[in-house]
Parts: structure tokens; sequence; C-alpha cells
């Protein structure tokens, strides 16, 4: 056990009991922006408790997905479930519930510059729930403690550096304890110590809370290291969705040019068009 298994306590020996069920289901989903296709018809299941990470050419709608499962988009068609409920239909009211249960990470950190970390980490609390001042607090202390920023409440979000941000945007995502964490690109812009420490504190986030994590990201040693399974989006689709093990060893041709595309630094399949 790490520091971290014992700062969240028991609430690990629940964490995989439940793999098998489904966590998000998107069901013959469409979008586009104005004229341009981004998704066609993309069914996708994320399993409970897994850690699902996307990747693929810029352009080929991964936070677009991401965007779509937590309800700041709505699709043109087709139905995605979260926890059980479709909430492509869900009204301002309805999806904050769902939010409640749902954190995310987003690319740049998407602190606010005129509050301190702590009022950062506590924006969704204050937003979401009645929480009294004191328990607020303490979860600010917590979440804190979690991504190794103790004693960090007090700090504006111009002194710390762009790992600390991003660590920062962590503590608020999981500071309601949520079942789902969404990742937008997290360690972008990263050296690779930091970005090592972000790819622990997902993986611990996951193992230590149960969440169900969805990942997009350009990194592939990051999805190497911490996904459960690993699904390629191109050409408005997802061409692949395979663990770790098998996409290494995967034939199709597009997946295997990315890979390397990124591996040795060259520019990866372009999307036609
Ligand atoms: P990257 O890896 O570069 O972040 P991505 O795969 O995450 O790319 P998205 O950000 O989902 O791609 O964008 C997919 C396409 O949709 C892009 O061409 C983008 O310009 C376009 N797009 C995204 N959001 C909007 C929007 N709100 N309005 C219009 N076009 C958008």
């Amino acid at each position: 056990m790490n520091h971290m298994d014992i700062i969240m306590g028991n609430v690990m020996e629940n964490a995989t009991e439940i793999k098998s069920e489904v966590m998000i289901e998107l069901k013959k989903v469409n979008m586009s922006f104005k004229e341009r296709r981004i998704l066609y018809n993309v069914d996708l299941q994320v399993k409970t408790g897994e850690t699902l990470v996307v990747i693929g050419p810029s352009g080929a709608g991964k936070s677009t997905l991401l965007r779509l499962m937590i309800g700041l988009l709505r699709p043109d068609s087709g139905e995605i479930w979260v926890d059980g409920q479709e909430i492509s239909q869900l009204n301002e009211d309805g999806l904050n519930q769902i939010r409640r249960n749902m954190g995310m990470v987003f690319q740049y950190s998407a602190l606010f510059d005129s509050m301190t970390v702590g009022e950062n980490v506590a924006f969704g609390i204050r937003q979401h729930t009645k929480m009294p001042e004191d328990e607020i607090h303490a979860v600010i202390k917590r979440s804190l403690r979690m991504v190794g920023l103790m004693g960090k409440e007090n700090v504006m979000p111009s002194e710390l550096s762009g790992g600390m941000k991003k660590r920062v945007s962590l503590a608020r995502a999981v500071a309601l304890k949520p079942k789902i964490v969404l990742y937008d690109e997290p360690t972008s812009g990263l050296d690779p110590v930091m970005s090592t420490t972000i790819n622990r504190l997902i993986m611990s986030t996951q193992r230590i809370l149960g969440v169900t994590a969805v990942v997009v990201t350009h990194d592939m040693d990051s999805a190497f290291t911490i996904a459960d399974r690993i699904a390629m989006m191109y050409d408005e689709k997802i061409i692949e969705i395979a663990t770790p093990d098998e996409f290494r060893q995967s034939e199709n041709p597009l997946v295997r040019q990315f890979i390397s595309g990124v591996r040795n630094n060259c520019i990866p399949v372009r999307r036609r068009g």
C-alpha cells in the first residue's frame, strides 16, 4: 500500500468487483460542427472501473467525445448512457445531477486565475452541494494531499508550474469522489518526470476510488502505462479498441502507422478530406 491507499482507506475493496458492468455507453452517435461531420454512428462501451485511453490524430474528435460524455455537447443523433441514464436530452438540472458523479481534467488545467488553489478545488462542491464550510475545508485538504500538494490551498495558480496546475485540476476533479473521471491530455506540455507523476496519480485514483476513467492523450507511453484498453479514433469512427498488449500487436495498418509515427515524432496518419 502506498500513502494514497492509506489516505483513502477501505474504499479500495469495492474497486474491482463490478468491472463487467458498463458505466458509459455511446450508441450510434453522430456529431457534426456546421457542415463537418466529426463522429459517424459511433458505438462505444466504457466498462465500470476501467481506464479507457482514447488516441488518434489531431482533429479526430477525441475531445468532442469527452464533451459529449459529460453533456457539454449534445449529439445530432444517437444515445449517450452514463451510469444507467440516457443523457443526450437532459436539461441543465438533469445534467448537473449526472455531473455530480463526474470529474473532468481539462486540457489546459482550466483553473480560475483569480481564485486560490483551495477555492479552485472547492468550486464544484460549492456549485453542486450544500456542504458546510468545515467539511469543504476537509475535502480540500484531503484532495490536495492526494495529489501531493498538501498546504497549498492559499497559493494562487499563477505561482504554480504547469505540472502543479494539472495536479490541482486533478484534485478538483476527484474532490467529490466521483464515479467517473474524464481527462483531456493530462500530460501535454509536461516534462517526463511530471508526466510519470500524473500517470501514477491517474492509476492511483482509479485503483483507490474505483473510478471509471476515460483519458484522451497523444502520449503513447502514458497510454500503454495507464490503459486497461485503448481506443483509436480515425475518420469519424473508433477503428480499434483493445488491451495495450493487443494494441501493440495490431495488424491494422492505420494503428501501426499511428503508433510508430508518434514514437518517431513524425506526423501521424492524416484524416481524409
Ligand atoms: P486534438 O488532438 O488536436 O486536441 P481532437 O481529436 O481532440 O484534436 P476535437 O477537439 O474533438 O479533436 O475536434 C474535432 C474537430 O471538431 C476539429 O476539427 C475541431 O476544429 C472541430 N471542433 C471542435 N469543437 C468545435 C466547436 N465547438 N465548433 C466548431 N468546430 C469544433
